[in-house]
């Protein structure tokens, strides 16, 4: 049997994480730190990303912080231009950045529906690509995405993140099929429910709108108790991103994996 003679590992590798000014991302980022990644705090929010970026200095790793809306196209390339410039290279992508928008679909507005696809789905793409033509000069890169629960399944009121996330997995399983003789690999987070900002300011309005109390949102619309109460943790998604990134080869890509205490199996 041939033995694979490369260490799981991510140390000295270049990180952009984007979205990476709270939840999931900052954890993302913290954890590659640990293991001796350069990371790039890449947020809408320069203040935030500036002081996390500072926080991850403190430890004594590598980081900087950039402003980027991965909705625009111009702040993205721009963006990724200056990680190049300050650091050579990109290694790793984790397209993180979302936002979600809770409303029933007969009455959701155009503008609405395109606000959330265009940071979850169309900043994925865009920075995706941006990435990837130094990933392709380099013939290697591994681009993770954090998609959902709500990239296998649905949920009422969530139409535009439903779809969005779908399509966050068909990217990945084409860069999977493009990238592969490009040394790049592509694979989907998919957690179920993580407490954040992002979930936390949604309990309250999906109570107000389907008219029950925020217990119940949690136990019956967020499921909480298909999964006895037990949510995954930021440090629990952050493994899994750190898994996909250390991973030596590209034997993984096109991949998803479900951080979700079982509450989809797929
Ligand atoms: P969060 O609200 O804590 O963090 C989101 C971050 O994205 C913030 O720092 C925000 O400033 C940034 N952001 C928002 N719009 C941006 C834009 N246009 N450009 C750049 N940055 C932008 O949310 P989170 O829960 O950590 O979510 C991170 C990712 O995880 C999202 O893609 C979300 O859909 C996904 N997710 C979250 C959960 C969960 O339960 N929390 C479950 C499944 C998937």
């Amino acid at each position: 049997m041939k033995k694979n003679n490369e260490k799981m590992g991510i140390k000295g590798q270049v990180a952009i994480i984007t979205g990476s000014a709270s939840g999931i991302g900052k954890a993302i980022a913290e954890r590659y730190a640990m293991g001796g990644a350069k990371v790039v705090i890449a947020d809408f929010n320069l203040e935030i990303a500036t002081a996390v970026a500072e926080e991850i200095k403190a430890t004594g790793a590598e980081a900087m912080a950039i402003r980027m809306d991965v909705s625009s196209e111009k702040e993205v390339n721009a963006g990724v231009e200056a990680v190049v410039k300050a650091y050579g290279g990109i290694d790793i992508l984790v397209a993180n950045a979302g936002i979600q928008i809770v409303h029933p679909i007969g009455e959701f507005s155009l503008e609405d529906w395109h606000k959330v696809l265009g940071v979850n789905l169309d900043g994925a793409f865009i920075t995706a690509r941006a990435c990837m033509k130094h990933m392709y000069l380099a013939k290697r890169g591994s681009i993770i995405f954090t998609g959902s629960v709500h990239s296998k399944a649905a949920s009422p009121l969530k139409s535009a993140y439903v779809a969005a996330k779908h399509g966050v997995l068909g990217l990945a399983r084409t860069i999977a099929k493009e990238g592969l003789s490009h040394g790049v690999r592509s694979n989907v987070i998919c957690p179920g429910l993580v407490m954040t900002p992002l979930i936390e300011m949604q309990i309250p309005v999906q109570a107000k709108m389907l008219g029950i109390s925020e217990d119940d949102v949690k136990n019956k619309v967020l499921r909480m108790a298909d999964t006895e109460g037990m949510v995954a943790t930021l440090e629990d998604v952050a493994e899994v991103a750190y898994f996909f990134a250390a991973m030596p080869t590209n034997c993984l890509t096109g991949q998803s994996i479900d951080v979700n205490y079982g509450l989809l199996c797929s």
